[in-house]
């Protein structure tokens, strides 16, 4: 048994999200959801900023929605961008399992466009998670950051790509946008930022005041 292994083993059962994860199996397609432990990680930081405005940039089977989705505020919602239809369907089926339809809207489509349109309409988000194709991170970022506000908590999952990201000699297009997502997420003035080493690295931050 590794680490992760131990720990997953602590948590206690639960059915919604051991469903989300066998729907997306015996859709036949891969285990890409967070793992148990970020996604509780996603509950706190929702419940402990009190975020009432929650974007997601890759819903996948609906697991780390639903995770955002728990921590929510009484009136508060989770908007999930998803480019395939396949996984924004298994995703709303997953979501109305866990009695959270009401708290989550999927937008289907390239998560650029939706983001353009989300920011062209003065929406902003109280945390947003950043989970999708890697070479637009840097884009998604600047997105992020034009719909913050102070305060605002943005996480990125997979930023050391499984530590492509090291060889600078590799300039495949995921390990190069990937390497200018977190050159600026570390040393932008408007974010308390950093990267965790564990998993795939996961990087956190915080909009200054
Ligand atoms: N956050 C999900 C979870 O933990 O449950 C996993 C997300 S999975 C790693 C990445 C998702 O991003 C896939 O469902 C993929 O179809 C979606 N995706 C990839 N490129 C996209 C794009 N350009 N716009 C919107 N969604 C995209």
């Amino acid at each position: 048994m590794n680490r992760a292994e131990y720990i997953e083993r602590l948590f206690p059962a639960d059915p919604i999200l051991c469903q989300t994860v066998e729907s997306i199996s015996q859709a036949g397609l891969p285990a890409m959801s967070v793992k148990p432990e970020l996604g509780k990680l996603l509950t706190i930081f929702v419940a402990t900023t009190g975020a009432k405005r929650v974007l997601e940039i890759g819903t996948y089977g609906g697991y780390s929605a639903i995770c955002l989705a728990r921590g929510l505020a009484a009136d508060g919602s989770v908007t999930s961008l998803e480019v395939r239809e396949e996984h924004a369907r298994l995703a709303e089926a997953n979501i109305a399992r866990a009695g959270l339809t009401s708290r989550v809207e999927i937008l289907l489509g390239d998560a650029l466009t939706s983001l353009r349109t989300l920011a062209e309409g003065g929406s902003t988000f109280d945390v947003v998670f950043i989970d999708a194709d890697k070479p637009n991170y840097p884009q998604y970022l600047e997105y992020a950051l034009s719909m913050s506000v102070p305060g605002t908590v943005l996480i990125a999952d997979n930023v050391l790509l499984r530590d492509r990201v090291l060889d600078e000699s590799n300039q495949s297009p995921s390990p190069v946008a990937v390497r200018a997502f977190n050159q600026t997420w570390m040393s932008h003035p408007r974010l308390d930022a950093t990267i965790l080493s564990a998993h795939d690295g996961f990087a956190i931050a915080r909009v200054r005041n």
